[in-house]
This record gives C-alpha cells, structure tokens and sequence, in this order.
C-alpha cells in the first residue's frame, strides 16, 4: 500500500492515520556528528536480514526520520547506553512504562524475587489480586478488573466487552488516536462521509473497517452529529483522554464532557484508552486529572512496570459479562503473568506511596520553559503541548488540537531536530507524532543539558 509521502518525496506506507514512515528521502537530514555506533550499525544491518525492518515493533524504525536506529545495550535511570557504549538522556522511557526511570530499585526486587517462585502457573495467584486491588484503588471509575499480556490486547478486548454488553455493532474512534493493531481501530476516515472508514493496513478488510467511525478529535460537532444519526448503533466510543500518538493533545473539557453525555443518553460505552496517560499524568489517570468518568477503562506500559502486562476494567455492571462470569469470550496463556504481576504491583505502589506527580510537573515545566524560549529565540515556526511529563515541540506555528493540525507539521525539520539532539546524547521520540516522557530518574541538569542542546540544534537547522 505505497503512497506518496506527503512531507517528503519518499514513498512511504501510511501505518495508520498518522504514523508516516518514510522509507526513504530523509538520509540527509542529519546534522551535528561525531559519535562512533559502528557496533550498533553493525548489529542492526544483521537485524534486517532476520526480522521485518529489522525490529519487533514498526514504532521503532527510524521511518520518520531516516537513517538507522541504535541498538541498546542497557538503561539505567534517566540514561539509555547503545552497544558502542554511547549514553543518551531517554526521553522514550520504553514509549511510557519507564516513569520511575530504568532499573527502579522495588521493580528489580520484586521481579527477582517473584522469579524464584516459578515463571508461569496458568493458575490463579495473589499477586493478581493484589495488583487489581491497585488499580481499583488508583483508577476512580475502575470496580473491576482483567489483567492481559499488552495495551493492544485490552482494547480489543475493551472492544468485543462493549459489542457483546450493547448487542450493538458500531464503534467510535478519534483520528489520530492509537489503540493498538487491533483490526477494527487500524482504520482511517474515509474522505467524503465520516460514516464510511477504510482500512489502513493491508490484512484489515472492508467489513471489518465499515464498523468503526472515525471523527476528529475535540470535534464537538461532529459527534454530536454522529449520535443524531446513529445513536441506537453505536456500542461504543474509545479515545485517548490525553493523547499521546499523534505528539501530545489535550482534549477540551467541552468535548470530555459532550462524550460522557451523549454516550450516557444513548446507552453506549465510553472508553477512555489509558494505556498512555494512566499512571502518568496522575496517579488515577486523566479520568482523575479531568474528573470524567468512563465507562471502562484499557492500561498498559506503565501498569507492567516494563514487562509485558495491560488490562481492561470498569463498571462492574459491564466487566461481570466477561467469560466465565458472563458470555464475552477473553482468555490468555499468561495472562496475570506472576513476574509481570510483581512488576506491576512494585510499581503501582511506588507511585501511590510516595507520588513522584508533582516533581515530575516542577521538572516538565521547566523543560517546556527551556525548549519554549530556545524556539522562539531562534524564530521558528513552533508550538508546544504538554499535560504533566507528556509533552511535544511541533514544528507549527499553530497550537494543535487535533490530527488535522498536527499533520501540519514540518516533518523534515523535525528529523534534523531529532539527529542533532542524537548527537549531542538526547534521545528524544522518533516522530513528530511521539509525546516525549520525562521520568523522575531525570534531575534539574539532564533537564538543562537537554534544553542547551535543544538552543544549539534548533539555532543550527532554521
Ligand atoms: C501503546 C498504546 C497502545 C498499545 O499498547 P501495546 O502494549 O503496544 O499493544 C494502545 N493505546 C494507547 C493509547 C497506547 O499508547
């Protein structure tokens, strides 16, 4: 499914409706130089000859910005060491899970120690009740809980629970959220009627797409006029209640609340997607932040603690038609994993005994301060979003609230940004479409080391 790149004279292949990948056209971008990863180019031109691109995760590619990714060797704290033994200050925190930093001293522990009792039982444990007692306890509309193996799995999973709970078919997506690869939410609006989405991977069919609506983001209008029509087939609407995949956006209290309304009025489920945004812009989510409450709720990245963990939950009222207790078909092989259970759990309680929200503010304002005024006294088109320590720079003079207007951004510009901080050991998101995450590992001088790299590189590609 080649398409020509809008940004760049590449052909690219257009994941989904906005991660662009292209291909080819960016090699020249890469300003700054100077570091030597011969053992990280080495390792990763032997990686494309055994996996897909050379990586387990598209989001990895370099697409976006050309030229290779490095290849890691280990994290510590704030800081990321390639195979070249290169650091780096992580803004990627492994796309969220890190918030505490790499290695956290009670997530170490506890994954050794929870190995010693055995790597899978298939069977129940405590530790699963322990960390759905932690989830119910931090998420304030969450009465019930299952635990699955990824983000990816707990919406689809959200998904089949608000079909099989409405015996309705439709489902509401946002442009520019991500949820996963699940089949029904890998789809684009369709050009003319908003009613009509398209695939936007080749695997996902037409049948499978016809049942998802696609609509903008903060577009009050829009599903006020998607209810109007159809109201009585809609099973749900998912979205990011802070977005963090087409870069950071911030959802309008107008819009939250228009949501929960019309969902409400029209007995649909309201599924607010916290894979990214729970346990990050506050210890109860953006549901806390906000003061709205879904109807269910999917987490991933941070609940795990970094290893492979997510879940859906919510109303007990809808999670008990979850088989076996009702008819909604979910199971899974590993599913409340006990090492992943006791990385969760040591994470969750970390964060709810001694909450790192309000450094993690002190310290993100003072980043978006920094990389503000290095903007703007370069005198570039710019714009910066931020909700606790997500945050993006856009290349767009524009503020940007929805996919609309982040596809706006200067692509290009933004890959020069990303080499030249690569350079001077700043790993920042490899898309304009990424949030950056700031972590608690991170001190007042990562933070202004980051920032003076950012004046240098943003002085030197204007
Ligand atoms: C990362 C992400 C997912 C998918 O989670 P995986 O663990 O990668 O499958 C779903 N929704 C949102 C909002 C995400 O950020």
């Amino acid at each position: 499914m080649g398409f020509n790149c809008e940004h760049c004279t590449a052909i690219g292949t257009r994941l989904s409706d906005y991660r662009i990948i292209c291909f080819d056209g960016l090699e020249n971008t890469k300003v700054g130089g100077g570091m030597n990863r011969t053992k990280s180019k080495t390792e990763f031109d032997r990686a494309k000859t055994l996996m897909p691109g050379g990586v387990n995760s598209a989001a990895r590619a370099f697409g976006a910005v050309g030229g290779d990714p490095i290849v890691f060797d280990r994290g510590q704290g704030a800081y990321l060491f390639d195979v070249d033994g290169n650091q780096y200050i992580d803004y990627i925190g492994s796309w969220g899970p890190m918030i505490l930093g790499h290695q956290f001293q009670a997530v170490k522990d506890a994954v050794h120690a929870a190995v010693e009792k055995g790597t899978s039982f298939g069977a129940p444990t405590v530790a699963e009740n322990e960390l759905a007692d932690l989830i119910i306890e931090a998420m304030p509309s969450v009465e019930m809980v299952r635990l699955v193996n990824s983000g990816t799995e707990a919406t689809m999973s959200a998904i089949r629970l608000a079909r099989g709970y409405t015996g309705r078919d439709v489902v509401v997506k946002f442009a520019g959220n991500y949820h996963g690869h699940v089949d029904s939410l890998l789809v684009a609006a369709g050009s003319a009627a908003a009613t009509l989405a398209v695939p936007n991977s080749p695997g996902v069919t037409l049948g499978t797409s016809a049942d998802t609506m696609v609509l903008g983001y903060n577009d009050v209008e829009g599903i006020e006029a998607a209810f109007a029509s159809s109201g009585d087939k809609i099973a749900a609407v998912i979205l990011e209640p802070v977005c963090g995949n087409m870069g950071c956006v911030t959802p309008t209290p107008e819009f939250l609340s228009a949501l929960r309304n019309l969902t409400q009025a029209n007995g649909s489920v309201l599924i607010f997607d916290e894979v990214m945004c729970g346990f990050r812009v506050a210890g109860g989510g953006a549901q806390s932040l906000f003061g709205v409450m879904p109807d269910l709720t999917t987490m991933g990245k941070i609940v795990g603690g970094g290893l492979p963990l997510g879940a859906f939950a919510g109303k007990k009222e809808i999670m008990q038609h979850v088989l076996p207790s009702g008819k909604v078909y979910q199971a899974g092989t590993l599913s409340g994993n006990p090492i992943a259970t006791a990385a969760g759990i040591a994470m969750l309680t970390a964060l709810r005994d001694d909450p790192p929200y309000q450094r993690l503010e002190a310290i993100s304002a003072r980043l978006e301060t920094g990389l503000r005024k290095a903007a703007q006294s370069a005198g570039g088109d710019f714009s910066i979003n931020r909700v606790g320590s997500m945050m993006t720079l856009f290349f767009n003079a524009h503020t940007v609230t929805d996919w609309e207007s982040a596809s706006k951004c200067d692509t290009q510009k933004f890959a020069k940004y990303f080499w030249g901080l690569i350079e001077r050991g700043i790993y920042m998101p490899c898309s304009q479409f990424e949030a950056l995450f700031i972590s608690n590992a991170h001190t007042e001088q990562d933070i202004d080391k980051t920032i003076d790299a950012a004046k240098a590189v943003i002085a030197e590609i204007k």
